[in-house]
Protein backbone atom coordinates (compact mmCIF):
# COMPACT_ATOMS: atom_id res chain seq x y z
CA UNK A 1 0.00 0.00 0.00
CA UNK A 2 1.27 3.33 -0.18
CA UNK A 3 0.36 5.35 2.75
CA UNK A 4 0.51 9.38 2.60
CA UNK A 5 0.38 10.67 6.29
CA UNK A 6 -0.91 14.51 6.30
CA UNK A 7 0.68 15.59 9.88
CA UNK A 8 3.68 14.27 11.10
CA UNK A 9 3.32 14.84 14.83
CA UNK A 10 3.02 12.60 17.69
CA UNK A 11 0.14 10.71 16.15
CA UNK A 12 1.17 11.13 12.76
CA UNK A 13 4.83 9.90 12.91
CA UNK A 14 4.02 6.89 14.98
CA UNK A 15 1.14 5.89 13.06
CA UNK A 16 3.10 6.05 10.15
CA UNK A 17 6.39 4.70 11.23
CA UNK A 18 4.54 1.90 12.30
CA UNK A 19 2.48 1.35 9.02
CA UNK A 20 6.10 1.80 7.22
CA UNK A 21 7.24 -1.25 9.76
CA UNK A 22 4.10 -3.36 8.42
CA UNK A 23 5.53 -3.40 4.77
CA UNK A 24 3.56 -0.68 3.29
CA UNK A 25 5.31 3.13 1.51
CA UNK A 26 4.88 6.08 3.69
CA UNK A 27 5.12 9.22 3.27
CA UNK A 28 5.04 11.48 6.17
CA UNK A 29 4.04 15.69 5.37
CA UNK A 30 4.35 18.13 7.49
CA UNK A 31 4.09 21.97 6.75
CA UNK A 32 6.67 23.08 9.54
CA UNK A 33 9.46 22.72 7.64
CA UNK A 34 11.94 22.48 10.81
CA UNK A 35 10.19 19.35 11.67
CA UNK A 36 11.08 17.76 7.91
CA UNK A 37 14.38 19.15 7.78
CA UNK A 38 15.04 17.36 11.38
CA UNK A 39 13.15 14.45 10.35
CA UNK A 40 15.00 13.90 7.11
CA UNK A 41 18.56 14.93 9.17
CA UNK A 42 17.76 11.48 11.38
CA UNK A 43 16.87 13.52 14.46
CA UNK A 44 13.00 13.20 16.26
CA UNK A 45 11.36 16.40 17.15
CA UNK A 46 9.45 14.52 20.10
CA UNK A 47 10.61 12.41 22.78
CA UNK A 48 8.76 9.01 22.22
CA UNK A 49 10.45 5.63 23.40
CA UNK A 50 11.50 3.49 20.45
CA UNK A 51 10.60 5.89 18.02
CA UNK A 52 13.66 7.00 16.57
CA UNK A 53 15.20 3.07 15.89
CA UNK A 54 11.72 2.85 14.11
CA UNK A 55 11.87 5.31 12.25
CA UNK A 56 16.09 4.97 11.24
CA UNK A 57 15.01 1.20 9.80
CA UNK A 58 11.79 1.75 7.98
CA UNK A 59 14.29 4.72 6.22
CA UNK A 60 17.18 2.56 5.73
CA UNK A 61 14.73 0.09 4.11
CA UNK A 62 13.07 2.72 1.94
CA UNK A 63 9.74 2.75 3.13
CA UNK A 64 9.48 5.84 4.81
CA UNK A 65 10.22 9.32 3.76
CA UNK A 66 9.55 12.82 4.87
CA UNK A 67 8.66 15.88 2.68
CA UNK A 68 6.88 19.34 3.05
CA UNK A 69 5.27 19.11 -0.34
CA UNK A 70 1.90 16.93 -0.88
CA UNK A 71 2.02 17.10 -4.12
CA UNK A 72 5.11 15.06 -4.84
CA UNK A 73 3.15 11.73 -2.82
CA UNK A 74 -0.83 12.58 -3.01
CA UNK A 75 -1.81 11.31 -6.40
CA UNK A 76 0.00 8.09 -6.34
CA UNK A 77 -1.74 7.44 -2.63
CA UNK A 78 -4.28 4.41 -1.85
CA UNK A 79 -4.86 6.12 1.55
CA UNK A 80 -3.94 9.75 2.75
CA UNK A 81 -4.14 9.69 6.68
CA UNK A 82 -5.27 13.36 7.87
CA UNK A 83 -3.51 13.66 11.44
CA UNK A 84 -2.95 17.18 12.23
CA UNK A 85 -3.74 19.04 15.54
CA UNK A 86 -7.37 19.52 16.33
CA UNK A 87 -7.11 21.99 19.85
CA UNK A 88 -9.47 23.84 21.79
CA UNK A 89 -11.05 26.55 19.39
CA UNK A 90 -10.41 29.65 21.34
CA UNK A 91 -13.19 30.95 23.40
CA UNK A 92 -15.81 28.25 22.91
CA UNK A 93 -14.13 25.24 23.68
CA UNK A 94 -15.05 23.67 20.96
CA UNK A 95 -12.81 21.22 18.52
CA UNK A 96 -10.90 23.96 16.37
CA UNK A 97 -11.19 22.06 13.18
CA UNK A 98 -9.37 24.54 10.92
CA UNK A 99 -6.39 22.48 10.39
CA UNK A 100 -8.71 19.47 8.79
CA UNK A 101 -10.18 21.09 6.47
CA UNK A 102 -7.04 22.95 5.23
CA UNK A 103 -5.84 19.65 4.92
CA UNK A 104 -8.98 17.77 3.19
CA UNK A 105 -8.57 21.32 0.89
CA UNK A 106 -4.99 20.60 -0.18
CA UNK A 107 -5.17 17.29 -0.85
CA UNK A 108 -8.64 17.57 -3.27
CA UNK A 109 -6.58 18.16 -5.86
CA UNK A 110 -4.04 15.86 -5.94
CA UNK A 111 -6.61 12.92 -5.54
CA UNK A 112 -5.71 10.42 -8.58
CA UNK A 113 -7.45 6.88 -8.90
CA UNK A 114 -9.69 5.56 -6.05
CA UNK A 115 -8.38 7.08 -2.82
CA UNK A 116 -9.05 6.40 0.99
CA UNK A 117 -9.12 9.99 3.01
CA UNK A 118 -8.53 8.61 6.34
CA UNK A 119 -9.02 10.74 9.51
CA UNK A 120 -6.74 10.18 12.17
CA UNK A 121 -7.19 13.21 13.81
CA UNK A 122 -9.94 12.97 16.56
CA UNK A 123 -13.01 15.46 15.47
CA UNK A 124 -16.07 15.49 16.67
CA UNK A 125 -19.21 13.70 15.11
CA UNK A 126 -20.17 14.90 11.44
CA UNK A 127 -16.50 16.07 10.65
CA UNK A 128 -15.74 12.90 8.26
CA UNK A 129 -19.11 14.32 6.46
CA UNK A 130 -18.02 17.87 5.85
CA UNK A 131 -15.00 16.44 4.40
CA UNK A 132 -16.47 14.58 2.46
CA UNK A 133 -18.61 18.03 1.31
CA UNK A 134 -15.31 19.93 0.71
CA UNK A 135 -13.55 17.56 -1.00
CA UNK A 136 -16.13 16.42 -3.66
CA UNK A 137 -17.15 20.69 -3.99
CA UNK A 138 -13.79 20.96 -4.85
CA UNK A 139 -13.58 17.60 -6.80
CA UNK A 140 -16.78 16.41 -8.63
CA UNK A 141 -15.05 13.64 -10.38
CA UNK A 142 -12.72 12.32 -7.89
CA UNK A 143 -12.91 8.82 -7.09
CA UNK A 144 -13.09 8.57 -3.04
CA UNK A 145 -14.20 7.55 0.31
CA UNK A 146 -13.69 9.45 3.28
CA UNK A 147 -13.48 7.13 6.64
CA UNK A 148 -13.26 7.46 10.64
CA UNK A 149 -10.14 5.89 11.92
CA UNK A 150 -9.58 7.37 15.35
CA UNK A 151 -6.13 6.76 17.24
CA UNK A 152 -5.64 5.40 21.12
CA UNK A 153 -2.12 5.47 21.10
CA UNK A 154 -0.72 6.75 24.66
CA UNK A 155 2.10 9.05 24.33
CA UNK A 156 4.75 7.52 26.31
CA UNK A 157 3.99 3.71 25.03
CA UNK A 158 2.53 4.94 21.32
CA UNK A 159 4.69 2.22 19.66
CA UNK A 160 3.64 -0.72 21.26
CA UNK A 161 -0.42 0.34 21.86
CA UNK A 162 -0.42 0.77 17.54
CA UNK A 163 1.03 -2.13 17.01
CA UNK A 164 -1.06 -4.29 20.17
CA UNK A 165 -4.20 -2.09 19.92
CA UNK A 166 -7.13 -3.35 22.56
CA UNK A 167 -8.97 -2.66 19.29
CA UNK A 168 -8.65 -0.84 15.65
CA UNK A 169 -12.16 1.19 14.87
CA UNK A 170 -12.90 1.83 11.35
CA UNK A 171 -16.02 4.15 10.21
CA UNK A 172 -17.18 3.38 6.93
CA UNK A 173 -20.05 1.71 4.99
CA UNK A 174 -18.55 1.49 2.15
CA UNK A 175 -17.07 -2.10 1.24
CA UNK A 176 -14.02 -1.42 -0.75
CA UNK A 177 -12.92 1.04 1.91
CA UNK A 178 -13.82 -1.69 5.02
CA UNK A 179 -11.02 -4.09 2.40
CA UNK A 180 -8.34 -1.26 2.01
CA UNK A 181 -8.41 -0.39 5.96
CA UNK A 182 -8.29 -4.02 6.66
CA UNK A 183 -5.40 -4.70 4.50
CA UNK A 184 -3.54 -1.92 5.31
CA UNK A 185 -3.63 -2.95 9.13
CA UNK A 186 -3.66 -6.78 8.17
CA UNK A 187 -0.52 -7.31 10.59
CA UNK A 188 -2.46 -6.53 13.57
CA UNK A 189 -5.87 -8.50 13.09
CA UNK A 190 -3.59 -11.27 12.21
CA UNK A 191 -2.46 -10.98 15.12
CA UNK A 192 -6.11 -10.93 16.83
CA UNK A 193 -6.32 -6.86 17.09
CA UNK A 194 -9.99 -6.78 16.99
CA UNK A 195 -11.05 -4.53 13.45
CA UNK A 196 -14.43 -3.19 14.35
CA UNK A 197 -15.89 -1.57 11.85
CA UNK A 198 -19.26 0.58 12.07
CA UNK A 199 -20.63 3.89 10.46
CA UNK A 200 -18.66 7.27 10.83
CA UNK A 201 -20.47 9.09 13.02
CA UNK A 202 -20.31 6.10 15.48
CA UNK A 203 -16.23 5.54 14.80
CA UNK A 204 -16.13 9.64 15.60
CA UNK A 205 -18.08 9.23 18.46
CA UNK A 206 -16.26 6.23 20.08
CA UNK A 207 -13.06 8.35 20.42
CA UNK A 208 -14.54 11.07 22.54
CA UNK A 209 -16.88 8.53 24.79
CA UNK A 210 -13.86 7.13 24.97
CA UNK A 211 -11.23 9.77 26.73
CA UNK A 212 -14.65 10.77 28.02
CA UNK A 213 -14.79 7.86 29.88
CA UNK A 214 -11.24 7.69 31.18
CA UNK A 215 -10.81 11.18 32.41
CA UNK A 216 -14.14 10.67 34.51
CA UNK A 217 -12.44 7.04 35.99
CA UNK A 218 -9.39 9.33 37.13
CA UNK A 219 -11.27 12.50 38.25
CA UNK A 220 -13.38 9.68 40.34
CA UNK A 221 -10.62 8.67 42.22
CA UNK A 222 -8.93 12.23 42.56
CA UNK A 223 -12.75 12.73 44.72
CA UNK A 224 -12.18 9.45 46.25
CA UNK A 225 -8.68 10.53 47.47
CA UNK A 226 -9.86 13.27 48.85
CA UNK A 227 -12.49 11.15 51.17
CA UNK A 228 -9.71 9.38 51.86
CA UNK A 229 -7.96 11.84 53.67
CA UNK A 230 -10.91 12.81 55.92
CA UNK A 231 -11.65 9.54 56.99
CA UNK A 232 -8.37 7.74 57.39
CA UNK A 233 -8.31 5.11 54.37
CA UNK A 234 -5.40 4.47 52.09
CA UNK A 235 -6.57 5.50 48.11
CA UNK A 236 -3.45 3.06 46.74
CA UNK A 237 -5.30 -0.35 48.84
CA UNK A 238 -9.36 1.47 48.05
CA UNK A 239 -7.72 1.65 44.01
CA UNK A 240 -6.45 -1.82 44.06
CA UNK A 241 -10.20 -2.97 45.76
CA UNK A 242 -11.82 -1.21 43.33
CA UNK A 243 -9.64 -2.08 40.38
CA UNK A 244 -9.07 -5.67 41.35
CA UNK A 245 -13.01 -6.26 40.12
CA UNK A 246 -13.33 -7.77 36.10
CA UNK A 247 -16.26 -5.44 35.46
CA UNK A 248 -13.82 -2.03 36.39
CA UNK A 249 -10.50 -2.51 36.00
CA UNK A 250 -7.25 -1.35 37.42
CA UNK A 251 -6.09 1.29 35.20
CA UNK A 252 -6.93 4.83 35.21
CA UNK A 253 -7.20 4.57 38.96
CA UNK A 254 -4.00 6.39 40.19
CA UNK A 255 -4.89 9.54 41.97
CA UNK A 256 -3.24 12.51 41.28
CA UNK A 257 -2.86 16.34 40.44
CA UNK A 258 -5.92 16.16 37.90
CA UNK A 259 -5.34 14.84 34.66
CA UNK A 260 -3.66 17.04 31.40
CA UNK A 261 -2.29 16.03 28.42
CA UNK A 262 -3.20 16.72 24.76
CA UNK A 263 -6.29 14.79 24.58
CA UNK A 264 -8.24 14.44 27.76
CA UNK A 265 -8.95 18.38 28.01
CA UNK A 266 -9.73 19.07 24.95
CA UNK A 267 -11.64 16.22 23.78
CA UNK A 268 -13.75 16.82 27.10
CA UNK A 269 -14.22 20.02 26.52
CA UNK A 270 -15.00 19.30 22.53
CA UNK A 271 -17.79 16.51 23.60
CA UNK A 272 -19.82 18.77 25.97
CA UNK A 273 -19.83 21.20 22.80
CA UNK A 274 -20.86 19.10 20.69
CA UNK A 275 -23.53 17.57 23.23
CA UNK A 276 -24.89 21.23 24.09
CA UNK A 277 -25.26 21.99 20.34
CA UNK A 278 -27.33 18.96 19.90
CA UNK A 279 -29.44 19.42 23.38
CA UNK A 280 -28.75 16.37 25.28
CA UNK A 281 -25.74 18.03 27.45
CA UNK A 282 -23.49 15.08 29.14
CA UNK A 283 -23.92 16.43 32.80
CA UNK A 284 -21.56 13.99 33.82
CA UNK A 285 -18.55 14.81 31.83
CA UNK A 286 -19.70 18.42 32.49
CA UNK A 287 -19.15 18.14 36.10
CA UNK A 288 -15.65 15.58 35.89
CA UNK A 289 -13.87 18.51 33.69
CA UNK A 290 -14.89 21.19 36.38
CA UNK A 291 -13.84 19.11 39.34
CA UNK A 292 -10.70 18.20 37.30
CA UNK A 293 -10.23 21.95 36.93
CA UNK A 294 -10.78 23.17 40.30
CA UNK A 295 -8.23 19.92 41.15
CA UNK A 296 -5.34 21.31 39.54
CA UNK A 297 -5.66 24.42 41.74
CA UNK A 298 -6.26 22.76 44.63
CA UNK A 299 -2.71 21.17 44.73
CA UNK A 300 -0.81 24.74 44.66
CA UNK A 301 -2.52 25.58 47.93
CA UNK A 302 -1.85 21.82 48.91
CA UNK A 303 1.48 22.63 48.73
CA UNK A 304 1.25 26.00 50.07
CA UNK A 305 -0.18 24.80 53.02
CA UNK A 306 2.39 22.07 53.49
CA UNK A 307 5.02 24.96 53.43
CA UNK A 308 3.57 26.37 56.58
CA UNK A 309 0.88 28.39 54.99
CA UNK A 310 2.95 30.94 52.80
CA UNK A 311 5.58 30.26 50.12
CA UNK A 312 5.92 33.71 49.79
CA UNK A 313 10.20 34.53 49.29
CA UNK A 314 10.45 30.44 49.39
CA UNK A 315 12.25 28.54 46.80
CA UNK A 316 10.13 25.55 45.59
CA UNK A 317 11.47 22.75 43.60
CA UNK A 318 9.37 20.73 41.25
CA UNK A 319 10.43 17.58 39.84
CA UNK A 320 8.49 16.85 36.84
CA UNK A 321 6.91 18.85 34.70
CA UNK A 322 5.39 16.85 31.64
CA UNK A 323 1.84 15.53 32.04
CA UNK A 324 3.08 12.15 32.50
CA UNK A 325 6.49 10.28 32.13
CA UNK A 326 8.02 9.27 28.89
CA UNK A 327 6.83 11.95 26.94
CA UNK A 328 8.13 15.39 26.35
CA UNK A 329 4.52 16.84 26.01
CA UNK A 330 3.78 19.69 28.33
CA UNK A 331 0.27 20.37 26.31
CA UNK A 332 -2.15 21.10 29.91
CA UNK A 333 0.01 19.88 32.19
CA UNK A 334 -1.22 20.26 35.92
CA UNK A 335 2.62 21.24 36.08
CA UNK A 336 1.36 24.57 34.27
CA UNK A 337 -1.55 25.65 36.80
CA UNK A 338 0.87 24.56 39.96
CA UNK A 339 4.00 26.28 38.97
CA UNK A 340 1.65 29.78 38.21
CA UNK A 341 -0.57 28.92 41.47
CA UNK A 342 2.81 29.33 43.19
CA UNK A 343 4.72 31.92 41.34
CA UNK A 344 1.43 33.61 41.98
CA UNK A 345 1.63 33.44 45.96
CA UNK A 346 5.17 34.70 45.88
CA UNK A 347 7.75 31.46 45.35
CA UNK A 348 10.71 30.78 42.95
CA UNK A 349 10.37 28.18 41.24
CA UNK A 350 13.45 25.54 40.47
CA UNK A 351 12.50 22.71 38.17
CA UNK A 352 14.12 19.66 36.53
CA UNK A 353 12.10 17.31 34.09
CA UNK A 354 14.29 14.54 32.34
CA UNK A 355 12.49 15.24 28.67
CA UNK A 356 10.08 18.25 29.05
CA UNK A 357 12.40 21.08 29.58
CA UNK A 358 12.81 22.25 26.03
CA UNK A 359 9.31 22.41 25.70
CA UNK A 360 8.74 23.59 29.03
CA UNK A 361 10.78 26.66 28.58
CA UNK A 362 8.09 28.08 25.95
CA UNK A 363 5.68 28.20 28.37
CA UNK A 364 6.97 28.50 31.65
CA UNK A 365 8.61 31.54 32.15
CA UNK A 366 10.54 32.72 35.05
CA UNK A 367 11.77 29.17 36.20
CA UNK A 368 15.20 28.29 36.84
CA UNK A 369 15.86 25.25 35.12
CA UNK A 370 17.92 22.69 37.01
CA UNK A 371 20.40 20.35 35.32
CA UNK A 372 19.43 17.13 37.23
CA UNK A 373 16.97 16.18 40.21
CA UNK A 374 19.88 17.13 42.99
CA UNK A 375 20.67 20.28 41.72
CA UNK A 376 16.71 20.97 41.34
CA UNK A 377 16.38 20.44 44.96
CA UNK A 378 19.67 21.76 47.29
CA UNK A 379 18.80 24.53 48.95
CA UNK A 380 14.51 24.74 48.24
CA UNK A 381 12.44 25.39 51.17
CA UNK A 382 10.26 22.00 50.06
CA UNK A 383 10.45 19.42 47.59
CA UNK A 384 6.98 19.19 45.12
CA UNK A 385 6.66 15.47 43.13
CA UNK A 386 4.69 16.40 39.77
CA UNK A 387 5.02 14.06 37.59
CA UNK A 388 5.98 10.24 38.42
CA UNK A 389 9.66 9.58 35.68
CA UNK A 390 10.70 6.34 37.02
CA UNK A 391 14.03 8.19 38.07
CA UNK A 392 12.57 10.22 40.99
CA UNK A 393 11.57 6.54 42.53
CA UNK A 394 15.32 5.87 42.48
CA UNK A 395 16.17 9.14 44.12
CA UNK A 396 18.63 8.23 47.09
CA UNK A 397 16.19 9.88 49.79
CA UNK A 398 19.17 10.28 52.67
CA UNK A 399 20.81 12.67 50.32
CA UNK A 400 17.64 14.45 49.39
CA UNK A 401 16.99 15.28 52.90
CA UNK A 402 20.61 16.64 53.21
CA UNK A 403 20.18 18.66 50.08
CA UNK A 404 16.89 20.00 51.26
CA UNK A 405 16.76 23.08 53.12
CA UNK A 406 13.66 22.20 54.83
CA UNK A 407 12.68 18.35 54.39
CA UNK A 408 9.28 19.43 52.94
CA UNK A 409 8.27 17.11 50.28
CA UNK A 410 4.91 17.17 48.64
CA UNK A 411 4.18 13.75 46.39
CA UNK A 412 1.24 13.79 43.98
CA UNK A 413 1.62 10.70 42.66
CA UNK A 414 2.31 8.87 45.83
CA UNK A 415 5.68 7.30 44.35
CA UNK A 416 7.41 7.25 48.19
CA UNK A 417 6.27 5.15 51.43
CA UNK A 418 4.80 7.24 54.01
CA UNK A 419 6.61 5.26 57.36
CA UNK A 420 10.29 5.44 55.27
CA UNK A 421 9.60 9.31 54.39
CA UNK A 422 8.95 9.70 58.27
CA UNK A 423 11.91 7.49 59.32
CA UNK A 424 13.87 9.90 57.67
CA UNK A 425 12.59 13.15 58.59
CA UNK A 426 10.16 14.31 56.01
CA UNK A 427 8.00 16.41 56.62
CA UNK A 428 5.83 14.27 53.88
CA UNK A 429 2.12 15.11 52.20
CA UNK A 430 0.88 12.77 49.73
CA UNK A 431 -2.42 12.61 48.05
CA UNK A 432 -5.24 10.16 50.07
CA UNK A 433 -3.01 8.36 52.51
CA UNK A 434 -2.34 9.45 56.39
CA UNK A 435 0.74 8.17 58.07
CA UNK A 436 -1.48 8.03 61.32
CA UNK A 437 -4.66 6.51 60.98
CA UNK A 438 -7.36 9.22 62.25
CA UNK A 439 -8.72 8.65 65.18
CA UNK A 440 -12.50 6.86 64.60
CA UNK A 441 -14.39 10.35 64.52
CA UNK A 442 -18.24 10.57 63.66
CA UNK A 443 -19.35 12.17 60.61
CA UNK A 444 -19.31 16.33 61.21
CA UNK A 445 -21.74 18.03 62.91
CA UNK A 446 -23.78 19.54 60.12
CA UNK A 447 -24.21 16.27 58.94
CA UNK A 448 -25.52 15.39 61.91
CA UNK A 449 -27.91 17.67 62.45
CA UNK A 450 -29.24 17.19 58.95
CA UNK A 451 -30.38 13.13 60.20
CA UNK A 452 -32.04 14.79 63.18
CA UNK A 453 -34.07 17.25 60.61
CA UNK A 454 -34.78 14.55 58.46
CA UNK A 455 -36.45 12.66 61.33
CA UNK A 456 -38.44 15.30 62.62
P1 LIG B 1 0.70 17.50 16.86
O1 LIG B 1 0.43 18.92 17.11
O2 LIG B 1 1.84 16.82 17.54
O3 LIG B 1 0.91 17.27 15.28
C1 LIG B 1 0.11 17.83 14.29
C2 LIG B 1 1.03 18.12 13.10
O4 LIG B 1 0.23 18.47 11.97
C3 LIG B 1 1.99 19.28 13.32
O5 LIG B 1 3.32 18.84 13.11
C4 LIG B 1 1.58 20.32 12.28
O6 LIG B 1 2.67 21.06 11.75
C5 LIG B 1 0.96 19.44 11.22
N1 LIG B 1 0.03 20.09 10.30
C6 LIG B 1 -1.03 20.89 10.59
N2 LIG B 1 -1.67 21.24 9.47
C7 LIG B 1 -1.01 20.66 8.43
C8 LIG B 1 -1.20 20.63 7.04
N3 LIG B 1 -2.22 21.28 6.45
N4 LIG B 1 -0.33 19.93 6.29
C9 LIG B 1 0.69 19.27 6.86
N5 LIG B 1 0.90 19.23 8.18
C10 LIG B 1 0.07 19.92 8.96
O7 LIG B 1 -0.67 16.75 17.18
P2 LIG B 1 -0.86 15.22 17.68
O8 LIG B 1 -0.65 15.14 19.13
O9 LIG B 1 -0.13 14.31 16.76
O10 LIG B 1 -2.43 15.06 17.43
C11 LIG B 1 -2.98 14.94 16.13
C12 LIG B 1 -4.41 14.47 16.27
O11 LIG B 1 -4.44 13.17 16.85
C13 LIG B 1 -5.27 15.36 17.18
O12 LIG B 1 -6.58 15.39 16.68
C14 LIG B 1 -5.24 14.62 18.50
O13 LIG B 1 -6.38 14.89 19.28
C15 LIG B 1 -5.24 13.18 18.03
N6 LIG B 1 -4.65 12.23 18.99
C16 LIG B 1 -3.52 12.55 19.67
C17 LIG B 1 -2.96 11.64 20.55
C18 LIG B 1 -1.71 11.98 21.34
O14 LIG B 1 -1.41 11.24 22.28
N7 LIG B 1 -0.98 13.02 21.02
C19 LIG B 1 -3.55 10.37 20.72
C20 LIG B 1 -4.69 10.05 19.99
C21 LIG B 1 -5.23 11.00 19.12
Amino acid sequence: MRIVMLGSGYVGLVSGACFADFGHFVTCVDRAADKISQLEAGNIPIYEPGLGELVARSRAEGRLNFTTDLTGSAPAADAIFIAVGTPSRRGDGHADLSYVYAAARELAPLIKGHTLIVTKSTVPVGTGDEIERIIRELRPDADFAVVSNPEFLREGSAIEDFKRPDRIVVGTEDPRAQKIMADIYRPLHLNQGPLLFTDRRSSELIKYAANAFLATKITFINEIANLCEKVGANIQDVARGVGLDGRIGSKFLHAGPGFGGSCFPKDSQALIKTAQDFDSPLRIVETMARVNDERKNAMGQRIIAACGGSVEGKTIAVLGLTFKPNTDDMRDSPALAIVGDLQDAGAAIRAFDPKGMDQARQILASVDYANDAYACLAGADALVIVTEWEQFRALDLPRVRQLLRCPIVVDLRNIYRMEEMAALGFDYTCIGRNLLPLARTEPPRSELRIVTNNRA
